[in-house]
């Protein structure tokens, strides 16, 4: 089935996604089922996993990062999916901005770990803004704070 996700206008297909009834069998057939679960197919971070078992679990709490590289992960993923209250909780509070504000010009496309250390990531995101694809390059730099990794800072090249 291929439906077109739409959050308060902006379209955010292309990802796939999976619906399904929920609950899965109906226990009062006199009553209409209507309860869909939308699922993201493949998680954007490219770990091949589904999202609601890889970033969808931190970003709805359910989970904390285990190491600066899934923090990274995560935050990539959040910024692919727009849960950037998610970008905003993850920065160290030194470094973060006020908010982090959507850009409606600019779509995540694709991510690749080049470096992954203790506390530092190196990693190229592929974006498209306004239909031109683009590279980011960063090393980032992270910290655990009070037992959570938080992202700090990063050099972009
Ligand atoms: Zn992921």
């Amino acid at each position: 089935m291929v439906i077109v996700v739409s959050i308060e206008g902006a379209e955010v297909t292309p990802q796939r996604y999976s619906v399904r009834q929920h609950p899965p069998v109906p226990t009062d057939p006199g009553r209409p089922a209507y309860f869909l679960r939308v699922t993201l197919d493949d998680c954007p971070c490219g770990t091949g996993e589904r999202y609601d078992v890889c970033c969808g679990r931190l970003h709805r709490g359910a989970a904390e990062a285990a190491s600066a590289e899934e923090l990274m992960r995560s935050r990539y993923a959040a910024y692919a999916v727009g849960e950037l209250g998610y970008v905003w909780r993850t920065w160290h509070p030194r470094t973060r901005p006020e908010s982090v504000e959507p850009d409606p010009t600019l779509r995540w496309t694709g991510l690749t770990v080049l470096d992954a250390g203790d506390d530092e990531v190196e990693f190229e995101a592929a974006y498209d803004r306004a239909g031109t694809p683009g590279r980011l390059h960063e090393r980032s730099r992270f910290e655990q704070r009070r037992g959570r990794w938080v992202y700090v800072d990063g050099d972009l090249s």
